[in-house]
């Protein structure tokens, strides 16, 4: 995430991206090759496929035997690798690297699983949307565990400077409508809530369905925030909307689904803002899998050494270290940040000033909360200075006179908490 000095907004307002009346996208050309990222370990020896398959445009890829995990090509080519990756925390991914070929071939096995949204159906959503652009939740609908009553469909965007969503309501408001519809139909879920800003109630009444209004104020747009404004529900610590019936989804998402039953193809393009180094935003579309480094060169952005590239918004995006790192279906964002606008981050202690305090909308006593972070007492942080109340606004960094990294502590004292209770588990 950033610091305030980056985005040059001031406190105590900050106020979401909006998009022009008129928006320009700029499409990036197909790379010579794409990387898929799957969120599963790398598991050799239980592969399904090896280097040099022939791959399809939309072609699902199930990864493993006995797994259910799978990517969607963008592109039609060649394997030519698959491999390790680590992300975030030292979390494992399996990536696909895929050559590709000179002439596209659009894979059919979707259409004949979906045979038109008149027979939509939830494993078919399952099976094969789940890298859609926008990700959406298809886990979340079919877990008995959890059965969902309410899906609420976010048009606004939730982290500060992006505009994906508000760009699909503008320019696909038909797909989302289609996608509602696919929706209600494959959940059973007939609740269903749009959450939106003020200049989108206009364009929304359209779909027919009941419209909420946010305010434009970050972080009202994040879902915890949601919950408690707009449904009147509290999501309680440690738990997500989820756990009490709410599914969350993006516009992009609910129009991905829409448009893959209309068109019989698996849509592979995404959309996300890149804010470039003097702080100018674009809008741009690419197929899942671009690096980083091809979108740079469309732009003409050079890096130099100890430039920074965050995959995400500023308020909640992450670091990633390699200008190859691909797009993903869920990257809205890509910032580029020149070396010395990124704040040194400082060793100096907690003064107690109180800010973050001030600001957290979950009234966490972070002064508190961050010293057994920073000693690495994840346990004693969680059971006494509420960890897990925390809707990760990344709002305490922002204001932190002292420059500490809090929001990295609670991000990274939750991961570890969740291995460690995963381990557990596990363990018996
Ligand atoms: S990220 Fe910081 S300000 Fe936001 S909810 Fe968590 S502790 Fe509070
Ligand atoms: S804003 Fe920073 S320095 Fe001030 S109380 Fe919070 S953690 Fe301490």
């Amino acid at each position: 995430m950033i610091k305030r000095s980056f985005i040059g907004l001031s406190k105590p307002r900050l106020a979401y991206g909006s998009l022009e009346d008129t928006p320009s996208l700029k499409q990036i050309p197909t790379s010579k090759e794409v990387t898929l990222l799957a969120d599963c370990p790398f598991d050799k020896k239980n592969l399904l496929f090896k280097k040099k398959a022939a791959v399809k445009t939309g072609q699902r890829l199930l990864l493993y035997k006995e797994s259910d995990e799978y990517v969607v090509s963008s592109v039609t080519g060649e394997v030519s690798s698959i491999s390790s990756y680590t992300g975030d925390f030292g979390r494992s991914y399996t990536a696909i690297a895929i050559e590709v070929a000179g002439d596209e071939e659009i894979d059919d096995e979707f259409n004949s699983a979906a045979s038109g949204s008149k027979d939509a159906s939830l494993e078919t959503v399952k099976n094969y949307l789940a890298f859609a652009p926008g990700n959406p939740p298809v886990k979340l609908f079919s877990d008995k565990d959890k059965p969902i009553n309410t899906i609420v469909v976010c048009c606004v965007d939730s982290d500060l400077l992006i505009t994906t969503n508000q760009y699909i309501v503008k320019s696909d408001i038909d797909a989302i409508k289609n996608g509602i519809s696919i929706l209600k139909t494959v959940t059973g879920v007939n609740d269903i809530i749009m959450v939106a800003s003020q200049s989108q109630m206009h364009e929304l009444s359209a779909t027919g369905e009941k419209v909420n209004q946010v305010n434009d104020t970050y972080p009202s747009a994040l879902p915890h925030l949601i919950m408690k404004n707009v449904l009147g529900k509290m999501v309680p610590a440690g738990k997500t909307p989820e756990d009490i019936g709410v599914c969350f989804i993006s516009a992009e998402a609910v129009a991905s689904i829409g448009n893959a039953f209309k068109s019989g193809q698996i849509p592979v393009t995404k959309i996300f803002t890149l804010v470039k180094k003097d702080g100018s935003k674009s809008l741009v579309s690419a197929r899942i899998g671009t690096p980083a480094s091809d979108i740079f060169k469309a732009f003409n952005i050079t890096l130099n050494e100890n430039d920074r590239i965050i995959f995400g918004g500023p308020m909640t995006g992450s670091s990633v270290y390699s200008e190859d790192h691909p797009v993903q279906p869920d990257t809205d964002a890509i910032i580029v940040q020149d070396k010395d606008d990124i704040p040194v981050i400082s060793d100096y202690p907690c003064t107690n000033c109180g800010d973050c305090i001030r600001v957290c909308p979950a009234n966490i006593q972070i002064n508190l909360l961050v010293r057994f972070l920073e000693a690495g007492q994840y346990e004693a942080a969680a059971d006494q200075y509420d960890l897990y109340s925390c809707i990760e606004c990344g709002l305490c960094s922002y204001v932190c006179v002292s420059e500490m990294p809090i929001f990295q502590y609670i991000r990274a004292a939750k991961y570890e908490l969740g291995r460690a209770n995963t381990a557990e588990a596990t363990n018996g």
